[in-house]
């Protein structure tokens, strides 16, 4: 929440496309358009669409058929275009990854080659990803290449300390940073995740408010460490 009320605020309406509109994204959308408008600041519409297996080609004409029918226009957007195109993140997918090295560069990240059945391993256990593969040396990363492993890119949560978000609404929200189990921010088919996406197009974007369902409130801690 960088910015006061009335500062004009961009804010983001970001579906993912794999049904139809439903309630709980129209209120999100609908409190977007209300809050870019009372503060004379812009609504976006992006589309999150890296999750390649859930994508319904239907769904994005819907979406955008349905917000017009409703009069919540975007200001920038898909088929509209704007000072950030594209809105859609997988035309998007050579900005992620860019970022994704960047925090591999930085220490933030790192190479994960746990196999799938490694991790299944693990959930059948009930257990979280442990973090495994944070510390490999340059040789065992060439080794598990050399085997064939794909790999993933996770976030290397901080191991100690809290992190508090400030959410309009609840006010703050404190976690353990032990308990962000490294999320995998880049997937083995270099598309992002949500979470590395989120935060890469909110940031290059510049929303100063993210409006959003209350099932993301656990993830906005993850989103705060990474931006
Ligand atoms: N793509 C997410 C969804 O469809 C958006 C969540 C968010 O606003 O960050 O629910």
């Amino acid at each position: 929440m960088a910015a006061s009320s009335t500062a004009p605020a961009r804010v983001r309406f970001a579906p993912s496309p794999t049904g139809f509109l439903h309630l709980g994204g129209l209120r999100t959308a609908l409190f977007d358009w209300l809050y870019a408008h009372h503060t004379g600041g812009q609504f976006i519409l992006r589309i999150e669409d890296t999750d390649q297996k859930r994508f319904n080609p239907d769904s994005l004409t819907d979406l955008m058929r349905s917000l017009r029918w409703l009069g919540l226009e975007w200001d920038e957007g898909p088929d509209i275009g704007g000072p950030h195109a594209p809105y859609i993140q997988s035309e998007r997918r050579a900005l992620y990854r860019q970022y994704a090295d960047w925090l591999v560069e930085q220490g933030k990240a790192y190479h994960c080659y746990t196999s799938e059945a490694e991790l299944e391993e693990l959930r059948g256990k009930g257990l979280p990803y442990d973090r495994r593969h944070r510390t490999l040396t340059a040789e065992q990363r060439a080794a598990f290449a050399a085997e064939g492993r794909a790999s993933v890119i996770r976030f290397a949560a901080p191991l100690t300390g809290t992190t508090t978000v400030h959410d309009a609404i609840r006010g703050n929200i404190t976690v353990e940073n032990a308990s962000i189990a490294d999320p995998v921010l880049l997937k083995s088919d270099g598309l992002p995740t949500y979470h590395l996406a989120v935060v890469v197009d909110d940031r290059l974007m510049e929303i100063t408010h993210v409006l959003r369902g209350e099932e993301w409130i656990p993830s906005a801690p993850l989103h705060q460490l990474t931006s």
